[in-house]
């Protein structure tokens, strides 16, 4: 399979791959951080992950990502930034709720202001207050006023491992929230391999993997999917226990990496490492490239 374009005179890539990077000192250290690691996409926190509250971009900064990208060439669709761990769109409790929704389009200010077209998130937790498709309901319903009061961003629901009341962990969830989303243009999909494999969908050899990504195709569409979280996994199949490993450890296997790299239904979107060794991100990257054929 051609995997390489030549455009400009100059070697593309037709898979974008890269890491969740720091973007400590500012959103702009981020890019740089892609640079270093060989990158051609990737993932990146707005804000601090673990506070309500956030100080606003400056222009200095939004400048200064803005410039960075340009220089290195990434455009939006090679980049995905994540929300604020905190954040829970489908709250059961309507204060907290509240407070979610506010912090929420408040990310999607931010990857407004800073050029870019997509946010990740995870759908949300009932808490085992309300039932899962109540809380699927609400999620969209929290889309819905987000996609309302902001242009250009996708909001962009990744699976989950299903850990505790957090739903996203069946590709009908998924579907579900979707489905109730009126601005379909701007709702996509993240795809988390980890999260995926301990939520019980078996990704460990290629025939296991066509199946899982034919009832992708059925259950929510390639149409829909605008990232990948590409990562090992510490436990076992249908566990639900969220632990990443580094891609070539752990109990996932590379069969899955070595699909997704030589399949073009993965082409031009952001794929992102979130494996647990930074000071190898670069080996996983080229290890992926070296698929890509
Ligand atoms: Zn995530
Ligand atoms: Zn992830």
């Amino acid at each position: 399979m051609l995997y390489l374009a030549l455009f400009n005179g100059k070697q593309e890539f037709m898979k974008y791959v890269g890491a969740h990077v720091s973007a400590s000192g500012g959103v702009e250290n981020a890019v740089l951080n892609a640079v270093e690691i060989g990158a051609n996409a990737f993932a990146l926190f707005t804000k601090n992950q673990r506070q309500w509250v956030a100080k606003p971009l400056t222009d200095e900064s939004i400048e200064a990502f803005k410039a960075n990208c340009a220089e290195h060439g990434f455009e939006p669709h090679q980049i995905l930034p994540h929300d604020s761990y905190l954040i829970n769109l489908g709250h059961p409790e309507e204060e907290k709720l509240a407070k979610s929704r506010t912090a929420f389009i408040d990310e999607m200010h931010r990857c407004e202001l800073l050029g870019l077209d997509r946010l990740n998130f995870h759908p949300g937790s009932h808490l085992k207050q309300v039932s899962e498709s109540e809380c699927l309901t609400t999620i969209a319903e929290s889309i819905n006023l987000a996609l309302d009061k902001t242009d250009g961003v996708t909001a962009v629901i990744e699976n989950t491992a299903g850990q505790g009341s957090n739903l996203g962990f069946k590709l009908e969830h998924l579907a579900e929230i979707i489905d109730q989303v009126e601005d379909k243009s701007r709702v996509g999909v993240c795809m988390d391999t980890c999260h995926a494999f301990v939520a019980g969908y078996d990704l460990q050899t290629v025939e296991s993997c066509t199946s899982v990504f034919s009832a992708f195709e059925t259950i929510v569409g390639f149409n829909y999917l605008k990232g990948m979280h590409l990562n090992g996994s510490k436990k076992e199949l249908g566990s639900r226990v969220d632990r990443h490993h580094s891609l070539e450890q752990g109990l996932l296997g590379l069969d899955v990496f070595k699909f997704i790299m030589a399949d073009e239904r993965f082409d031009g979107i952001p794929m992102i490492l979130e494996t647990i060794d930074e000071t190898i991100w670069d080996k996983e990257i080229e290890l992926l490239r070296s698929y890509e054929s």
